[in-house]
């Protein structure tokens, strides 16, 4: 009995194991097809002002309608792209569309505001990336004071001398560079000491604690302190009530993000008011 038993959990464990390795390996196939066939889509959620109120920022989130799979979130690609090198050709691909949206927004006379793009470090250390940048925001007509890139990091990095050139160079050119998911992962404080970016995104996880115990408020507070000590703006992500909310205007955090004001939306479903 209890060998059955055993057999039929190593059973379901590797055939787990195939269907995750053969997933892996159909999304790095397709990811090659999936620009030139238009699977890919850029979502916006906006960032606002949370003493005026304002709307900052759009961030640009990708989403892959995969003819198959359906909807696919950047979390089951956008790992296995940077470990493909694919994530060149997407981040290109971003970049352009995201400037090209916000340009569009700019010319349809509402208020402008930024346009906010994701980039991992690979791509922050690809030796092609700042003219792609210059490139992109020229064929696009976007002046560089529109753009923020957001710095995620997934992977450790040892290049931290090439890493820091090219978001100096960045910076010199007149974008904004913010630091996301602040506080987990490999982001850690000696990143603000080593690099020059303009901004902290706390991370949601602990945006969701502030409701939930005091040492949640108490690091959010900090690191709302810490940033403002540096002479940089934070942003809140995750909020998705009005307690929260009410926390960080209190605690004078610059701007705000989450599902209680908008979820990420496609283009076409975005309202202006
Ligand atoms: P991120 O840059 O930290 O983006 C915020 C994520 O939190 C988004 O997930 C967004 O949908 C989600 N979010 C926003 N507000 C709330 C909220 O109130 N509650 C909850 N539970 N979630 C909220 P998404 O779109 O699935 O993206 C996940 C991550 O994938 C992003 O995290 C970013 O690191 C990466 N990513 C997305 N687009 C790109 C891209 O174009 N390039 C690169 N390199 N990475 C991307
Ligand atoms: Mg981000
Ligand atoms: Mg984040
Ligand atoms: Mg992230």
């Amino acid at each position: 009995h209890t060998k059955k038993f055993k057999k039929n959990i190593y059973t379901l464990y590797t055939d787990e194991l195939d269907t995750k390795a053969s997933y892996i390996f159909s999304i790095e196939h397709d990811l090659n097809l999936a620009i030139e066939n238009n699977e890919l889509e850029l979502y916006y959620q906006p960032i606002i002002d949370l003493k005026t109120n304002q709307l900052k920022a759009m961030e640009a989130l990708i989403r892959w309608n995969h003819p198959e799979h359906g909807l696919i979130p950047p979390s089951d690609f956008i790992p296995v792209a940077e470990e493909s090198g694919q994530i060149i050709e997407i981040g290109s691909w971003v970049l352009k569309t995201a400037c090209r949206q916000n340009k569009k927004w700019q010319d349809s006379g509402i208020l402008p505001f930024k346009v906010a793009v994701n980039v991992s470090t690979k791509q922050l250390q690809h030796y092609n990336f700042i003219n792609t940048v210059i490139k992109t925001l020229e064929e696009e007509q976007l002046e560089p004071k529109w753009l923020e890139l957001e710095v995620t990091e997934s992977i450790l990095l040892d290049d931290v001398a090439l890493i820091k050139g090219s978001l100096l160079k960045l910076k010199g050119i007149g974008i904004s560079l913010s630091i996301d998911d602040f506080g987990t992962g490999y982001t850690s404080l000696s990143y603000l000491r080593e690099y020059p970016f303009d901004k902290i995104k706390i991370d949601r996880s602990f945006i969701d604690d502030i409701n939930r115990d005091l040492n949640g408020k108490r690091i959010t507070s900090a690191v709302i302190s810490l940033a403002h000590s540096l002479n940089m703006n934070v942003v809140a992500e995750g909020i998705e009530n009005e307690s929260q909310l009410k926390y960080l205007h209190d605690e004078c955090c610059d701007e705000g993000q989450g599902y209680f004001f908008n979820r990420p939306l496609p283009v076409d479903i975005l309202k202006f008011n």
